[in-house]
């Protein structure tokens, strides 16, 4: 039998990991040492040397993007080509064995789920109907108790009910539980949970599951959580080999109960394990490996790995300090295309990485602007967002009463006590008399006895909300008016009172809308004939649906550094190291907490293959405010002799200079950097933004406080620098 395309391309650590004997194995080792790869050749040589079937296979991965991968790479080392295979994530897993099982399950069969938003949603009515004060026990908080009580394997009635803190909880947990059963639902922790209980309760099932997994394989074991790591243990039986590879340096999920622990319990757990490790990296230039090693090397409790390269020492890592987050955006947007454009590189060797799912905007304007397809992974785009879609809402309801849509979206969101019943009478009331819901509410408020009177009040309350914001925000700049809204709506309050990570997102989120409109308003003058708003509405309702390139075209990859994790890209620009954003302001003061930003920043830099390009802003406008920041510490960790620092300066050149020779006007020489300001005769104050070519043709683009941003010709602006 040939397996020499199995063996061929793997160094000696790694054919021993691969062709290691039956039993438990634990491939510990960095980022890019091939883990990945071993995995993926481990399942196809159990098939093809062990006498496996690909029917006894179980192979376990965190993303889609990942898993996807994982299965296109098993199939072709098998040569076969079927869904027979058991590889997928988590969560897909787990929902394929409760569509197979679903009577085992207690599920009915056409089960559907809920994603986090319906989840919320569902929360929130269960805590009406049990009348539990909102403001003393926020949606969030409760949606987040229930899904952390799931992710510990713990029901409703497993908790302390005497308590009458914890008894609150899960008097709504119990309740929610019994909302999901009665509309058929499950949500994403459930689907991991459930999965357990209904293998827990048929062992007749399980061990039909655990003779057939004879392997179990798991890809990024370091980021398990307490009920993955239960699944895993219940689906490798007694007879099962369990072979996992991970790299505590990038466990990344602490936030979300993520057991780094989980490596050491599993050497516990399953004696007589194997521990293999790999110590050279195939991925990254020598630069970009030298600049993760030196990193991570700073996190103290580290399990301790080595990584070395043959590779080429490659290309400094660049570094670009940009003026503000537009710079930013500007200067990725041209590095990249330059390089798709001269060097022949495909759109999706590009990945623009990110902190926090806020900052992904500029990029997508930036690129939209130049036309450029790309695709953000593992997070909705800024428009389709819930926070932003409702917000877009009221503002929609403003420029239009009738558009029932948004109305029905908003009415009660955030909850202001009009009740589905409340909504029933006006859909009714509407579809009778053939007017939208909005006439139909004014109709019911103002006929005595068309709603009871605690309904009638809220609905009125509704009604004289958007009418006066209408009012007052008429003739107010658009991103006032935006601002306005989402305060005097409650939709700030509401999310601030949560305190969660997730409302804190997405308190950022309304602020970057804030920033957006600002800056719509002020760039947009080709629609001038619209009114502000309305264009607006038209913009954000454009970019939801368009732009978004299917997975299949060639696209720059947009992704947050969860995302990323797992994969690689010839080119990585990693955007947006200021302290305060990455590191995240909330975790600098726990070491724990930095160092997993750390371990974060060192997935990151590892995804990079050939080129690694760095960028902050001196000064960011991101959640509608304005803040001038400074490198993240983390640029400074990195060895200074590896980074080359980006010049953003350029010189502009008057005519004389430029060699007419005529001598009548004085020579204009003059530099200006990015970033700096200068004062014109007619303008005003500006900033300069960018610079295009040299001597007589240079051209400027200056943002003027007053005038907008607009190009000039050098040599004849007589900018002075203030
Ligand atoms: P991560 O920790 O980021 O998940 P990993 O350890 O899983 O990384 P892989 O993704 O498997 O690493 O491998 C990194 C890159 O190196 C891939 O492009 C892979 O194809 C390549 N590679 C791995 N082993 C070898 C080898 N022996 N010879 C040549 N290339 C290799
Ligand atoms: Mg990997």
């Amino acid at each position: 039998m040939d397996v020499s395309d199995l063996i061929d391309p793997l160094n000696p650590a790694q054919r021993e990991a691969v062709t290691a004997p039956q039993g438990h194995a634990l491939v510990l080792a960095g980022a890019g040492s091939g883990k990945t790869r071993v995995l993926t050749h481990r399942a196809a040589w159990l098939v093809r040397v062990e006498g496996a079937t690909p029917w006894n296979l179980l192979a376990v991965t965190f993303t889609n993007k990942a898993a996807a991968e994982m299965r296109a790479r098993i199939e072709s080392l098998l040569g076969i080509n079927g869904s027979g295979l058991w590889v997928g994530t988590f969560h897909g897993l787990s929902h394929r064995l409760l569509r197979l099982h679903w009577q085992e399950a207690g599920l009915p069969q056409g089960f559907q789920i809920l994603d986090s938003e319906d989840q919320r949603r569902l929360v929130k009515r269960v805590m009406r109907d049990l009348e539990v004060d909102e403001n003393r026990w926020p949606v969030r908080q409760l949606q987040g108790f229930i899904n952390a009580r799931k992710d510990a394997g713990e029901r409703a009635e497993d908790l302390d009910s005497a308590d009458p803190y914890s008894g609150e909880m899960a008097r709504v947990y119990a309740a929610y539980e019994q909302a999901c059963r009665s509309a058929g639902v499950v949500d994403f922790a459930e689907l991991m949970l459930r999965t357990v209980e209904m293998l827990q309760n048929h062992l007749e099932l399980l061990g039909h599951y655990r003779r057939r997994f004879r392997h179990v394989l798991v890809d990024e074991f370091q980021d398990t959580n307490g009920i993955q790591y239960e699944w895993l243990k219940l689906l490798a039986g007694p007879e099962s080999d369990v072979f996992i590879v991970g790299d505590d340096d990038q466990s990344i999920y602490g936030w979300r109960g993520a057991r780094v622990e989980n490596l050491e319990r599993f050497r516990k757990d399953y004696s007589h394990t194997r521990v293999l490790r790999l110590e050279q990296n195939y991925r990254s230039t020598r630069t970009i490996l030298d600049a993760a090693n030196t990193l991570i090397a700073r996190n103290s409790d580290r399990l301790g790995k080595k990584l070395w390269t043959e590779g080429e020492a490659g290309e400094p890592i660049a570094l670009y300090a940009a003026f503000n987050e537009q710079d930013e955006a500007r200067f990725v947007v041209e590095r990249l295309m330059a390089m798709v454009e001269e060097q022949g590189l495909a759109r999706s060797d590009v990945a623009i990485l990110y902190r926090s799912n806020a900052q992904s905007r500029t990029f997508e304007e930036a690129l939209m602007a130049r036309r450029i397809p790309y695709r953000v992974y593992g997070g909705l785009r800024f428009f389709e967002r819930a926070e932003i879609k409702d917000a877009l809402a009221y503002l929609r309801l403003l420029a239009n009463r009738d558009d029932s849509a948004a109305l029905e979206r908003i009415i009660n969101t955030p909850t202001r006590g009009i009740g589905n019943r409340t909504v029933e009478t006006l859909r009714l009331t509407a579809r009778d008399q053939g007017v939208s819901l909005w006439a139909a509410a004014r109709e019911l408020v103002s006929r005595p006895g068309g709603l009871p009177a605690r309904a009638g009040n809220a609905l009125r309350a509704f009604v004289e909300l958007i009418d006066g914001l209408d009012r007052e925000t008429a003739d107010a700049a658009l991103a006032d008016r935006i601002e306005t809204v989402i305060t005097r709506t409650g939709l700030r309050g509401h999310l601030g009172k949560d305190g969660s990570d997730r409302a804190q997102d997405k308190l950022e989120n309304l602020d970057e809308l804030i920033t957006a409109a600002g800056n719509f308003e002020q760039d947009n003058t080709a629609e001038a004939e619209m009114d502000p708003l309305t264009a607006f509405l038209a913009h954000a309702a454009l970019e939801a649906g368009e732009g978004q390139a299917g997975a299949w075209e060639d696209c720059v990859q947009l992704m947050t550094l969860h995302s990323a994790k797992g994969l690689e890209f010839p080119v990585v620009f990693l955007a947006g190291l200021e302290e305060g954003l990455f590191p995240h302001r909330m975790s600098v003061e726990e070491p724990g907490r930095l160092e997993e930003e750390r371990r974060l920043a060192y997935v990151g830099i590892t995804r990079a293959r050939q080129r690694l390009l760095i960028t902050y802003a001196e000064r960011r406008r991101l959640h509608g405010r304005d803040d001038f920041a400074i490198a993240s510490r983390f640029i400074r960790e990195l060895p200074p002799a590896l980074v080359d620092e980006v010049r953003a300066r350029f010189s502009v050149t008057g005519p004389d200079a430029a060699g007419s020779g005529l001598g009548e006007s004085p020579a204009t020489q003059a530099e200006f950097g990015l970033g700096e300001r200068v004062q014109h005769s007619r303008f005003g104050e500006g900033v300069v933004l960018d610079c295009e070519g040299n001597g007589p043709n240079a051209r400027i683009q200056v943002n003027f406080n007053d005038a907008g941003t607009k190009w000039l010709v050098a040599a004849y602006a007589n900018l002075e620098r203030i």
